[in-house]
């Protein structure tokens, strides 16, 4: 419950080790930070728009975040203790205060100074985002390894407090009552386990949503293509690319824009870079006056039954990956983005190649080795162009290279990697789709979904052992549509079986917002999870109880938080990707043939998941929960987040009975009892009819994790009208 303690004053006592020091010192309690290029911390704050992101204006970057950090800092101990604290730049003298720095910053006070070196900070503080708060003489020094690390230590710093950030919007951070800032008694050293930390699959959110990531220091998010100076300044890291990278930079239908040696009509162009191969150039073949890519250089592109030939879209053949001269203009086209263009502020770049998974059949080509094998040379010479193109000045920040192990190259390298090959900068994301929420993903009894991903991952991680994995998951996976699925349980197993098979980077897709509900729970502890493996969930969740609903509705919700995660904990076999209920459904299959999935209560050795009628069952009883609670005369704001939650119980509960009941029409009619069929048509009817009124949490998320109503997200609304057409013809 947020308390506003506005019109107290007094900072109250300030207890350095122990110490209380005196109310003069309290007066004079300062938050200290260095502004400049920016005249003062106000307007460095908000300088973002006139900071050069791009990586070599170290210090104004390092201002904008700094400052900024100092502003957060103000802003929360006043509504912790209803004192406002000034912010001033570190003058001489080294005076008492709380001092905001990092690191690599252009000018460090001389006290600040002597505490990094007393305290060996420069060598204990090795990745970015790792900071240090230290108590030393009266003041308290917040050392970022750099400006991220500055900013997650003020974020610390406040959390000491018992501040929290569960979901966004400033009116939902909460402030315990209580009047005292609380110093640390000692030095806390902070570093992150994962590196990169985060969502890809934004959609459409506000800014209240990039502070609530900064301020839970989550720090991947998908590339945006405006406010970058905004997201920079609170450290997001930006992913982008994907499969576009030959369709954008080796177009075989576009212009070839050099002086091609044996096309006179080209000669005005650019002078030629690449090897003229007369043996397999075409010419004008289309006869348009133009040179053509393709028409310049057939032999960079993919060879199939002997013959090479163009690629038509992003899910056709890959070009010839063996063909420096191609991988060379891929490249320069991959660093003018990256340098100039539309991947400016990307930090790392995703190289995923073509997505249909046919790779060029050309001898060379075979002789590299398998699929992973060759994607693995392509993704070497790419770092290294980088590298170079770093060397040279063009481009002016490190970019992380990430590739996909998925379909052809889910297989793990047949072949060694070059010994120098750079696993520090070269990590490859593994996507465990279609894994089961209702079993850890290293579970040996989830041999229908769980197991074969695992298999997957740790011939992965054994192979790539000296690089980083980033693992990307589907806690809200398109098809989920922002249903309510937990998935608390198997993340704080999951997590660090991922951190220990080498995942030093995570994200999931897609964020739902707004009106996220219960979910905000599992995205607070998500963020905790990346920070630290081992956070205790236990305690967190206690906390996040009472914090959020309150003593008197902390009990029931906690247990309705369970019921609930048990209840959906099934999604990927109600509708992800197969085996699925809704793709037996669909193909008119028996719907009971997956082992997770039954209709009624049933138990296995092996791939017991939760049934439909357990599901129902558990979705009963978080109705019953509800209605007791939002019986109750609540106070806001707690009212209003249980009719948030409430609604989501509502798009649960519709679901799980929908798909409870349609499935026991599909079984009766297979079974030729007609009436049987047309009864559970009728129940499942009442189910579909409410789901089709549910279309707000629907709508919380990226487009393609969206439908039009809760009828729609179950993929059945055709099907189930057909079968009601059909039975009552029956
Ligand atoms: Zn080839
Ligand atoms: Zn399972």
């Amino acid at each position: 419950m947020r308390v506003s303690r506005r019109g107290f004053i007094g900072v109250g006592s300030l207890a350095v080790l122990g110490v209380r020091i005196s109310s003069a010192q309290q007066r004079e309690l300062r938050i200290f930070v260095d502004s400049a290029p920016f005249l003062e911390a106000d307007e460095a704050a908000g300088a973002e728009e006139r900071v050069d992101w791009r990586g070599s204006d170290v210090r104004a970057m390092n201002a904008c975040t700094q400052s900024y950090a100092a502003t957060e800092l103000r802003r929360h101990t006043r509504l912790l203790t209803g004192k406002e604290l000034s912010i001033a730049a570190p003058g001489n003298g080294d005076p008492t205060g709380i001092y905001v720095l990092s690191l690599d910053d252009a000018s460090i006070p001389s006290a600040a100074k002597a505490v990094i070196a007393e305290e060996k900070l420069e060598s204990r503080l090795t990745v970015s985002g790792s900071f240090a708060l230290v108590p030393h003489g009266g003041s308290l020094y917040i050392v970022g390894k750099d400006r991220a690390g500055a900013l997650y230590g003020a974020y610390h710093f406040l959390e000491m407090q018992g501040i929290r950030w569960y979901e966004p919007g400033e009116e939902n951070t909460y402030i315990p009552e209580k009047t005292e800032l609380k110093m640390p008694a000692s030095v806390v050293i902070e570093t992150p386990m994962m590196f990169s930390r985060g969502f890809i699959g934004p959609g459409a959110v506000t800014r209240d949503f990039h502070v609530w990531m900064a301020r839970n220091r989550l720090n991947l998010w998908e590339n945006e293509h405006s406010d970058q100076p905004w997201l920079k300044k609170l450290c997001l890291l930006l992913i982008g690319g994907g499969h576009d990278a030959y369709p954008r930079y080796i177009n075989p239908q576009a212009e070839y824009p050099y002086a091609y040696p044996l096309f006179p009509a080209s000669s005005g162009k650019p002078k030629d870079p690449y090897k003229v191969v007369a043996a397999s150039y075409l010419g004008d073949a289309n006869h348009d006056g133009k040179l053509s890519y393709w028409e310049a250089h057939p032999e960079w592109y993919g060879m199939e039954n002997g013959v090479r030939r163009p690629f038509r879209n992003v899910e056709d053949l890959n070009p010839c990956t063996s063909n420096d001269d191609m991988l060379a203009e891929v490249f320069k086209g991959v660093i003018q983005d990256l340098a100039t263009g539309r991947l400016l502020y990307v930090d790392q770049y995703n190289f995923w190649g073509l997505d249909s998974h046919k790779w060029c059949e050309c001898p060379v080509c075979t002789a590299q080795g398998s699929p992973t094998d060759r994607m693995l040379i392509v993704i070497d010479k790419l770092r290294r162009s980088l590298v170079e193109a770093q060397q040279s000045g063009e481009l002016k920040r490190d970019v992380k290279v990430v590739f996909a192990m998925y379909y052809e190259t889910i297989k793990p390298p047949t072949r060694p990697l070059p010994a120098d090959f750079d696993y520090e900068n070269c990590m490859g994301t593994m996507f465990p789709i279609s894994r089961c929420y209702g079993h850890f993903i290293d579970d040996p009894n989830c041999t229908e979904y769980n197991q074969i991903l695992w298999q997957e991952l740790t011939a992965w991680s054994k192979a790539f052992s000296k690089g980083q994995l980033l693992i990307g998951e589907y806690y809200n996976i398109s098809r989920c549509t922002s249903l309510p699925a937990m998935d608390t349980r198997t993340m704080v197993h999951d997590i660090p079986a991922y951190y220990s098979l080498g995942a030093r980077n995570m994200h999931y897709m897609h964020v739902s917002y707004p009106h996220n509900g219960p979910k905000r729970w599992r995205d607070f502890l998500f963020a905790r999870l990346l920070w630290n493996t081992n956070a205790d969930a236990d305690s967190l969740f206690q906390e996040y109880l009472h914090n959020f609903y309150g003593k008197d509705a902390a009990a029931p919700m906690g247990e309705l938080y369970g019921h609930l995660e048990t209840a959906v904990s099934p999604v990927t076999s109600w509708r992800g990707f197969s085996p699925t209920l809704t793709g037996l459904l669909l193909r008119d299959k028996d719907p009971e043939s997956i082992e997770h999935l039954k209709i009624k209560e049933t138990h296995s050795a092996q791939n017991d998941g939760v049934d439909l009628e357990e599901s129902v069952a558990h979705m009963a009883q978080c109705r019953t929960i509800m209605n007791g609670l939002l019986h109750r005369s609540t106070a806001e704001p707690l009212a209003g987040r249980l009719r948030e939650d409430d609604m989501h119980v509502r798009y649960a509960e519709n679901t799980a009975g929908f798909y409870y009941r349609v499935t026991q029409a599909a079984q009766a009619k297979r079974q030729g009892d007609l009436e049987a069929a047309r009864n559970y048509w009728r129940q499942a009817k009442v189910y579909a009819d409410n789901l089709k009124q549910e279309t707000v949490v629907v709508h919380t998320s990226s487009f393609d994790a969206m439908a039009k109503d809760g009828l729609a997200a179950t993929r059945l609304e055709l099907y189930f009208q057909e079968l009601g057409a059909e039975l009552q013809a029956g």
